[in-house]
C-alpha cells in the first residue's frame, strides 16, 4: 500500500516534468519561458493553469485535483529540476521554487463546497473580509538532543500543522543493543531557530461574495492559508478566485485555540495555491438580440419614465426619488486627473422622512437591484461596522484588519438604513469613504488604508419622530453638514395628509394586497399604463449601459452647468431664503456642481449616449432642485 503510493507520486513527478517541459502554444513552451522570466524577476515561482494540465495528461490532472497535498512537494521539485536543466547546472545548487495553480473553470460559490470536498483542490470565487498581520512559519526544523547532540530534520511543509517533538531520543546511543550507559532524558530535544527553514505566512478571512447569500441567511466565512510569494497580495474588500486546497485542520495544531479569530480554524479552511485577482468579473455575454433591444430602449422618448417605473414598482408615487436612485444604479463617469486625483462618479442618495415612507422598502430594491450590494443598519451588524477595525490580539501579536460594509460593497452600491445612528468611529471615516472613496485606520502605530469605491443609499429618521416644517434640516438630522453635503441628492420624504393623496395611496396597496399580485416573485405592476423592465432586464440594461459608454459633457452643457451653479450660489446667499432664517443651511459650494455633473452624466448614460446634453443638464438640476435644494431651504 505504502510502496505503491510512493510509486503514483514518483510516476506523477515524471509526467509533471514532461508536461511542464514539452507544453508549448503556437512554438512557445510556456512553462519553460515563465520560469525564465519569473526568475529575472526575482520571484521564485511557476504559475500553472491546471486547464493545460488536464488538455495535455488528463491523468494527471485528476490526480491532481485529487491529492493536491500529496503532490505539491514533488511538482515543486520538478519546477528545480526543470530550472536545473535549463540553466544546465546542478540541482542542488537552484533555488526553490513555489507552484501556484490557478484555473480558467467557473469558480465554485463558497456555499457549494462540501466535505465530500475535503483534501480536494478547490477553485472559489469570494470577497476577503479581513486580513492578518504577516508571520513566520517553520517549515523545516532541526531539533538537537540536549544529551547526545543527537540531531533530527522535521518537516512541516506550508500548511498548519502542529509540532510534535518526540519524547524520547532517537539517537544512537538510544538505540536498541547499543553498548552505552548514556541515558537521554524525557523530551530532550530543543528546536535550534538558526538551523531552521521559514517561510512567510499569512492568514486571511474570506466571504461569500453579497450577492450569492440567500436573503436571512448568514454569510458564509473561512479562513485561508497563504504562503511565501502568496502573502501580502490581498487586502480586504477585494474579489478574488482562489485556488486552493480544501482542508480541516490536523489535530492538535498549535495554531487552533490561539485566540479568538482563530476559534474559526476549527472550521475547514483553505490553503490557498493561487490567486486570480483581476477576472473575478465574468462578463456576461448579451446575444445580439438583446442589444438591439437595449438600443431601441435607449432611443425610446420615455426611457426615463419606462426606468423609473421599473424601479420598485410596488411603491406608488415618489418619481423623483425613484430617478435619482435610478442615476445612482446607473452612475456618473469617474476621472482620474494628470496629477492622478481621482474623481468619483459614484453618486451617493440620502432619503429623510417620516416613517413608513417606503424608505427601507427603496432600499431592500436597490439591493437587489444592483450588481454588488450590501445592506446594514447605521448601528452595524458586525464589529467592524461601516467603515473598517483594526484589532490587536496580545497572546499572539497579531493585528487583524476588517472590512465594513462600504469596503465590502467596493465596486457596487452600500444601502444603510439607520443612517443617523451610525457608531462615532464611522462618522469620522465617513468624511473620507464618501469623498476619496478610500477609508484610512490609523491604530496602534498601524496605519492603512483600504478602498471603498461605491455609491451610498442611504436612509435616516428625523429626531423629533416625525419631519417639522418651521425646524431647519440640522436641527432635525444627527449628521454633520459635512457629511449631508457629500450626498449628491438629499430627498426629505414627507408623509403628507391630503384626501386625495391618501386615498390613491390606499387604493394601491390595498390592490396589492388584494390577489392579483400575491405572489410576490416575479411580479411586474403597470404604473400610467407605461412598459417596465422587469428586475432581471433593469439589472441587464445597467450592466450594458455601464460597459458600453462613459459620457462626458459637452461644451454646451459645461457652459449650462456653470451659469446654473452661480445662479443656484447667488439665490442661497440671500437672506431669508431658508425658513430657519438663513443660519444652518447646507451650503451650496463645487461638491453640489459636482453632483449635477455626475447626474448628468448618469442621464446621458441611461441614453447609452457618450456626450452630455443641455437636456440632461436641465433635468439633472430640476432633480437636484426638488431634492438638495428644497431639502436645505425647508
Ligand atoms: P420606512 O423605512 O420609511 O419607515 P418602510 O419602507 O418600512 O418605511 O415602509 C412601511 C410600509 O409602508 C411598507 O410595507 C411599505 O410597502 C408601505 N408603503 C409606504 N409608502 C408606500 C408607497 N408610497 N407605496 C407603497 N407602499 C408604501
Ligand atoms: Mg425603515
Amino acid at each position: 500500500e505504502e510502496f505503491n503510493h510512493e510509486q503514483t507520486i514518483t510516476d506523477a513527478g515524471k509526467r509533471i516534468l514532461k508536461f511542464l517541459k514539452e507544453f508549448h502554444f503556437q512554438e512557445k513552451f510556456i512553462y519553460r519561458d515563465q520560469l525564465k522570466e519569473n526568475v529575472a524577476n526575482n520571484e521564485y515561482i511557476l504559475r500553472v493553469e491546471i486547464n493545460d494540465i488536464e488538455n495535455s495528461d488528463k491523468e494527471l490532472y485528476s490526480f491532481i485535483l485529487d491529492r493536491p497535498q500529496d503532490i505539491q512537494e514533488t511538482f515543486e521539485d520538478k519546477i528545480k529540476e526543470l530550472y536545473s536543466q535549463e540553466k544546465m547546472i546542478n540541482k542542488s545548487d537552484c533555488p526553490d521554487f513555489q507552484l501556484q495553480l490557478i484555473s480558467q473553470q467557473n469558480p465554485d460559490l463558497l456555499r457549494n463546497l462540501t466535505a465530500q470536498q475535503i483534501g480536494k483542490l478547490v477553485t472559489i470565487k469570494c470577497i476577503i473580509s479581513a486580513s492578518k498581520s504577516i508571520k513566520v512559519k517553520a517549515k523545516k526544523l532541526l531539533i538537537r538532543c540536549r544529551e547526545c547532540q543527537d540531531e533530527q530534520n522535521i518537516n512541516l511543509g506550508y500548511g498548519p500543522k502542529p509540532v510534535n517533538l518526540p519524547r524520547y531520543c532517537l539517537g544512537k546511543a538510544q538505540q536498541k543493543g547499543a553498548q552505552t550507559d548514556a541515558q537521554c532524558p524525557t523530551d530532550p530535544y530543543v528546536i535550534i531557530p538558526e538551523e531552521c527553514q521559514f517561510i512567510d505566512q499569512q492568514t486571511l478571512r474570506i466571504q461569500e461574495l453579497s450577492e450569492a447569500i440567500p436573503t436571512g441567511e448568514v454569510p458564509r466565512n473561512f479562513m485561508v492559508y497563504c504562503d511565501r510569494y502568496l502573502v501580502n497580495k490581498l487586502i480586504p474588500g477585494q474579489r478574488v478566485i482562489i485556488t486552493g486546497v480544501y482542508q480541516v485542520p490536523p489535530k492538535g495544531s498549535a495554531t487552533i485555540k490561539s485566540n479568538a479569530m482563530d476559534t474559526e480554524l476549527l472550521l475547514p479552511y483553505i490553503h490557498v495555491f493561487g490567486l486570480q485577482t483581476n477576472k473575478v468579473n465574468i462578463k456576461q455575454g448579451l446575444s445580439e438580440a438583446q442589444r438591439q433591444e437595449f438600443k431601441s430602449l435607449s432611443r425610446n422618448a420615455d426611457v426615463y419614465k419606462i426606468i423609473t417605473n421599473s424601479i420598485a414598482p410596488a411603491i406608488y408615487g415618489h418619481e423623483d426619488i425613484k430617478l435619482a436612485i435610478a442615476c445612482l444604479l446607473f452612475g456618473g463617469t469617474s476621472k482620474t486627473l494628470p496629477d492622478s486625483m481621482k474623481l468619483r462618479g459614484d453618486i451617493n442618495v440620502l432619503l429623510i422622512g417620516d416613517p413608513s415612507t417606503a424608505k427601507s422598502q427603496l432600499l431592500k430594491f436597490v439591493e437587489r437591484a444592483a450588481d454588488i450590494s450590501v445592506y446594514t443598519s447605521g448601528k452595524g451588524s458586525s464589529a467592524a461596522g461601516l467603515t473598517a477595525t483594526i484589532t490587536y490580539q496580545h497572546n499572539t501579536s497579531q493585528f487583524t484588519l476588517e472590512a465594513g460594509a462600504l469596503v465590502l460593497a467596493s465596486g457596487g452600491v452600500c444601502c444603510i438604513d439607520e443612517f443617523d445612528k451610525m457608531r462615532s468611529e464611522d462618522r469620522v471615516a465617513m468624511h473620507e469613504a464618501m469623498e476619496q472613496q478610500t477609508i484610512s485606520i490609523a491604530k496602534a502605530g498601524i496605519t492603512t488604508r483600504l478602498n471603498a469605491k461605491c455609491s451610498i443609499l442611504a436612509a435616516a429618521n428625523p429626531i423629533f419622530g416625525r419631519y417639522q416644517e418651521n425646524k431647519s434640516i440640522q436641527e432635525q438630522i444627527e449628521l454633520q453638514t459635512t457629511i449631508l453635503s457629500r450626498f449628491d441628492n438629499i430627498f426629505i420624504i414627507r408623509d403628507v395628509r391630503s384626501i386625495e393623496n391618501d386615498q390613491r395611496l390606499a387604493n394601491h396597496i390595498i390592490s396589492l394586497h388584494t390577489g392579483q399580485f400575491a405572489d410576490q416573485e416575479g411580479m411586474q405592476i403597470e404604473q400610467d399604463g407605461n412598459n417596465t423592465l422587469d428586475l432581471m432586464k433593469l439589472k441587464q440594461y445597467i450592466k450594458y449601459a455601464k460597459s458600453t459608454v462613459k459620457p462626458l459633457l459637452t461644451e454646451q452643457a459645461a457652459q449650462m452647468i456653470q451659469n446654473l451653479y452661480v445662479d443656484d450660489r447667488q439665490k442661497s446667499q440671500q437672506p431669508h431664503h431658508s425658513k430657519s432664517g438663513g443660519k444652518s443651511h447646507i451650503p451650496i459650494t463645487v461638491r453640489q456642481l459636482e453632483a449635477i455633473i455626475r447626474i448628468s452624466e448618469s442621464l446621458a448614460k441611461m441614453q447609452l449616449l457618450e456626450h452630455v446634453k443641455e437636456e440632461h443638464v436641465k433635468e439633472a438640476h430640476r432633480l437636484f432642485q426638488t431634492s438638495t435644494m428644497m431639502a436645505v431651504s425647508l
